[in-house]
């Protein structure tokens, strides 16, 4: 049986230092012993749908160092298809991540062997059969047209996370159903300048844009879906938020695999939802992420 989701997308080793205050230039300062956690937000998905019960495969490149072995056993453990993660000379891709007294993080990524994934690394065989194929930014954006466009053909839904918010072509927006935004992301790609608008007039101005679908995540508001139906409101659970860290790609894994098994896109972003709540209640990103049969936080 082929793959119900298969996520194209980013690999990376979250390094994390906490500080009392950041250095200034030319300056050193201690902090804390180093924290090594899997991420990157391709394989946030991955494991965040694969824990949920789904036949998940990535296709994503690590390097062959270190950090590279703790990034693939993540995946394995987690249960995700391991047949297109490639390997290559030199570093993977790392986030150096320092968190300062009020809990805010200061990210450096180093895309590494994130950066070397190529238009011609996404065999159709890869996509082939897949009900679903997501895509974030965080890969060369050739590298998401091309694969987006292959999905499409093999007759895959294809979703984008806008994650980091970067421009991608109108041809590739026109094959997202959903694409997926949070509001600053929506923002970026409307022109606003900064502050983002009322989160119902972006979601159609989104919609305008050309894609099928458009989800809009709130944080604790929860979320906005738009298609041609209209603009529909998905709440959140309330919960007490510990680490909000990767709550987005929990969020939209979940959504990814509601998809593939048929839902409609309000009932999968509604499931959603209650999935990015039950992350933001434990610290990390993967570690936070619940699996199949764990309760979750209920509407
Ligand atoms: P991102 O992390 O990409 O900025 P959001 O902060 O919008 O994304 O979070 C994604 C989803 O996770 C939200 O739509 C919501 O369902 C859930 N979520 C995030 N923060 C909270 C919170 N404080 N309480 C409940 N749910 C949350």
């Amino acid at each position: 049986m082929g793959h119900e989701v298969v996520v194209v997308g980013s690999v990376n080793a979250d390094l994390v230092v906490s500080v009392d205050r950041r250095p200034a230039p030319g300056e050193t300062v201690l902090g804390s012993d180093l924290a090594t956690y899997p991420g990157g937000k391709g394989a946030n998905q991955a494991v965040a749908a694969a824990r949920l019960g789904g036949r998940v495969g990535i296709l994503a490149r690590i390097g062959d160092d270190g950090h590279g072995e703790l990034l693939r056993s993540a995946l394995e453990e987690a249960g995700v298809d391991l047949a297109h993660l490639l390997v290559s000379g030199g570093p993977s891709g790392v986030a150096l991540i320092t968190v300062g007294p009020d809990g805010d993080n200061s990210i450096i990524v180093s895309p590494g062997a994130n950066a070397r994934l190529e238009p011609g690394d996404v065999p159709a065989e890869a996509l082939a059969g897949a009900a679903v194929v997501s895509f974030q930014l965080e890969i060369p954006l050739p590298t998401v047209e091309a694969a987006a466009r292959a999905a499409a053909e093999g007759g895959a839904r294809v979703v984008l996370n806008l994650s980091p918010a970067a421009a991608v072509p109108d041809e590739v927006l026109a094959l997202c159903d959903p694409l997926v935004v949070n509001e600053h992301e929506a923002a970026f790609l409307l022109g606003h300048d900064g502050a983002p608008g009322v989160p119902e007039a972006m979601a159609r101005d989104l919609l305008d844009r050309g894609p099928r679908s458009v989800v809009i995540t709130l944080g604790a508001q929860g979320a906005l879906v738009a298609d041609s139906s209209g603009v529909h409101e998905v709440p959140s659970p309330k919960v007490e938020a510990v680490d909000t860290t990767g709550a987005g790609d929990a969020f939209t894994a979940a959504l990814c695999l509601r998809l593939a098994r048929g839902d409609a896109l309000a009932d999968a972003a509604r499931f959603a939802a209650r999935v990015g709540a039950a992350a933001v209640r434990k610290p990390g990103a993967q570690s936070s992420y619940p699996s199949v049969g764990e309760d979750l936080p209920a509407l």
